[in-house]
């Protein structure tokens, strides 16, 4: 990726950040997530040198070959896509900053038992199935208070800083938008116990995100272009 390339993303990005969140209010903070599956280490390089500190991978072997790439650079990790329980102790050993995809009570039992077996600790947010859709993983809705509780309670080594979801995967806006309020409204109810990140939009629906309330986007295609 050409570097004026890269700063043109980056500039036009955070341009229609500004415009969604300062529609909310001037503190409403928004932090950006470059998803970086599709492109290599040296695009990420060239949108780093413009200013972007924060990747996010969906595969665990893709986030280590990165992560070693790109291992002098400050980067900070996120992790975004399905964990295989396989994968968990790989996973544990590259320390994400954020694992964003904790999509059930399953798999937080397992990851918390074998965080406690390493004495580590890792930061997480529960994955939401806002929209309800059989492709995605995630807790239903209605479920999403209690499951967050019953791990922030069982859970010791996970620390939970929020929710996650994908939005509705449809052309219509009001139904893309219901799905984004599902999951705000839930972070809200949250935020007593300690949540701090609403992640929600992509490339695509970002800026519907970010009126909604998300104030973490995770975009891919768009950086990238
Ligand atoms: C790929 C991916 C993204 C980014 O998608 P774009 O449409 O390319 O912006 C965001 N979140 C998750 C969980 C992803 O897997």
């Amino acid at each position: 990726m050409q570097m004026q390339k890269a700063i043109d993303n980056l500039d036009r990005i955070i341009a229609d950040v500004e415009d969604a969140r300062l529609q909310l209010s001037g503190h409403h903070i928004v932090k950006i997530i470059g998803i970086s599956k599709y492109n290599t280490s040296d695009d990420i390089n060239s949108l780093y040198k413009a200013g972007q500190r924060a990747f996010g991978e969906n595969k665990v072997q893709d986030l280590k070959q990165k992560m070693s790439d790109l291992e002098e650079l400050p980067i900070e990790w996120h992790f975004v896509g399905r964990l295989q329980k396989n994968k968990i102790n790989n996973l544990i050993d590259l320390k994400p900053t954020l694992m964003q995809s904790l999509d059930s009570l399953d798999l937080a039992e397992e990851l918390n038992k074998k965080l406690e077996a390493k004495q580590k600790t890792m930061n997480c947010l529960l994955q939401i199935n806002s929209a309800k859709e059989d492709s995605k993983t995630g807790v239903m809705p209605e479920d999403a208070v209690e499951i967050y509780k019953q791990i922030s309670n069982t859970c010791p080594n996970i620390k939970l800083k929020g929710v996650m979801s994908i939005g509705a995967h449809v052309e219509d806006e009001d139904i893309i938008e219901a799905s984004f309020k599902t999951t705000r409204a839930i972070f809200d109810e949250l935020q007593p116990l300690g949540a701090k990140y609403c992640s929600m939009g992509m490339s695509s629906d970002f800026k519907l995100a970010i009126k909604c309330g998300s104030n973490m986007i995770r975009v891919g295609s768009t950086l990238f272009k």
